[in-house]
């Protein structure tokens, strides 16, 4: 039977290890730590239910619910609460309900008449030809003008990357912005006309999206995954070394403090780009994995904190709140947590699910726990109007949370499109190759397996 290594037990590694298992492949998936999930980790703790990494699913392609369905997870699954539509902006330190449709975008107090005749002209400004590549702020300002920008983009950007409009790319990091600007000559055109190319494809727009967790977390999923591939999962087995030879690939991995060798047809690597570049590479082209040491990431802070319903007398009924920059507040945004998801605070309590740092504060995300709770707490208690202390706190530190698809990210993509062309039977997955959102990563490793089992069906046929 062809045998497959995985490294790296993230929501990556563990999808593609399951869908080869079921495509009847001998796979072991290797993991560093003594859990599986990677930066999904959700803590059960007072009544509390905390995310201390990702919060939110978003049902964007049928692969996903077969993927549920498949692990007997539909039971389980918690789609977000009809409220959750409601997303809150905060200018001139006020939150303010985001306009969902165009007619609500008119009469909305968050943009000027300015920014909303822009929003008309968009549909008539000519698309990008220039060579150059372009920033995700360059792209706004020229498309929509510098108020959208100041005010909806570099708070969204907090929210997705944690990261800065003004160094990421529009090709790389927003590929379907880029691609929607390329096709259509206009994002609002896209937005209309894409509609029914979606609908072809199976496919819905992340605006549209059902938001989707579980009654227990998104671990949930992580977990379910982990029980199916049962022994096939190796934890606490961190892999060192890769290295072709005889026409197989020999892996090399500490498990438990013994170094130990393998060999498989094929070699799957799905960790940080930090932790690629530590590995030693050897195959004859020469090829190494150093130059992912050069991806940059954000830190980030998750900030859990849990009221007693009264004491917060603004609306938390929503999906939560970004925060643009440019209000100079410490805290990038808020989920809210138990009103968005059913069971994540007891009766009469609510759960604020706060990101801090990215970088835009990268200092502020490195804080003690107590100085970081007091610090978020100070901002809720301005935007929610809050008047009690927090009655459940839990703090999360992500020194390398988010890879930053910044200009000049192609060479990285060149790199590992050259090394699985020069290199047949090795493969790089996880979110820095097609960005970080959980449901685009599921969606990859479905597409990442079904290659995989092509190229073995190819070389069996070959080998004959
Ligand atoms: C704070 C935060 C909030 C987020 N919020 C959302 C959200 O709400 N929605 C969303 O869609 N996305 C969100 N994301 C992004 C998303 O969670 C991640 O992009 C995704 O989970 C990454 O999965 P992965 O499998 O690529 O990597 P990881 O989860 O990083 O997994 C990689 C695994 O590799 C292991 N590993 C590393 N080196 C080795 C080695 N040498 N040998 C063996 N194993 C190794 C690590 O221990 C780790 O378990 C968030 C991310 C963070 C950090």
């Amino acid at each position: 039977m062809k045998s497959i290594a995985v490294i790296g037990a993230g929501i990556f590694g563990l999808t593609s290890a399951f869908q080869l298992k079921q495509k009847g492949y001998q796979v072991d998936l290797y993991e560093e730590s003594n859990r599986s999930g990677g930066v999904i980790q959700s803590v059960y703790k007072d009544g509390y239910l905390s995310e201390l990494g990702p919060n939110t699913l978003l049902n964007t392609n049928i692969k996903l619910i077969n993927l549920i369905k498949a692990l007997g997870l539909e039971p389980h699954l918690c789609p977000a609460r009809d409220v959750g539509e409601a997303r809150f902006l905060v200018r001139g330190g006020k939150m303010i309900q985001m306009p969902s449709k165009p007619l609500a975008f008119f009469s909305s107090s968050l943009f000027s008449w300015n920014a909303k005749f822009n929003l008309i002209l968009e549909m008539l400004r000519p698309k990008w030809k220039n060579e150059y590549e372009e920033t995700i702020a360059h792209f706004v300002r020229r498309r929509f003008g510098k108020e959208f920008l100041t005010y909806a983009i570099d708070a969204l950007v907090a929210g997705i990357f944690a990261g800065d409009p003004e160094r990421l790319s529009v090709p790389h990091g927003f590929p379907k912005l880029y691609r929607a600007e390329q096709k259509y000559g206009s994002l609002l055109r896209a937005q209309i006309l894409g509609a029914r190319e979606r609908k072809r494809k199976g496919e819905t727009s992340k605006q549209e999206a059902r938001v989707l967790s579980f009654d227990r977390g998104l671990q949930t999923l992580t977990d379910a995954i982990s029980a199916k591939l049962g022994d096939n999962l190796h934890c606490q087995a961190k892999l060192q070394k890769i290295r072709y030879q005889n026409s197989l690939w020999e892996i090399c991995y500490s498990e438990k403090g013994e170094l130990k060798k393998k060999e498989y047809e094929v070699v799957l690597v799905a960790i940080p780009a930090y932790e690629l570049e530590k590995l030693e590479f050897e195959h004859p082209s020469g090829l190494s994995l150093k130059l992912f040491g050069e991806i940059n990431y954000s830190p980030v802070a998750s900030v859990i904190l849990g009221y007693k319903e009264e004491d917060v007398r603004n609306t938390t009924k929503g999906f939560g709140m970004l925060i643009p920059g440019i209000e100079h507040f410490n805290i990038l945004g808020t989920l809210f947590s138990s009103s968005l998801f059913e069971g994540r605070a007891p009766s009469g309590y609510i759960t604020l699910s706060t990101y801090v740092g990215g970088l835009r504060q990268p200092n502020l995300a490195r804080l003690p726990s107590e100085e970081l709770t007091k610090m978020v707490h100070e901002d809720l208690c301005k935007l929610l109007y809050i008047q009690g202390n927090p009655v459940f706190k839990y703090t999360y530190y992500h020194e390398r949370a988010i890879p930053q698809y910044e200009i000049g990210y192609g060479k990285f993509k060149d790199h590992i499109a050259n090394l699985q062309h020069t290199c047949p039977g090795f493969y790089i997955g996880g979110n820095c190759v097609k960005g970080p959102a959980l449901s685009d990563n599921i969606i990859f490793a479905h597409e990442m397996a079904d290659n995989i089992a092509a190229y073995l069906e190819d070389t069996s046929v070959s080998a004959k």
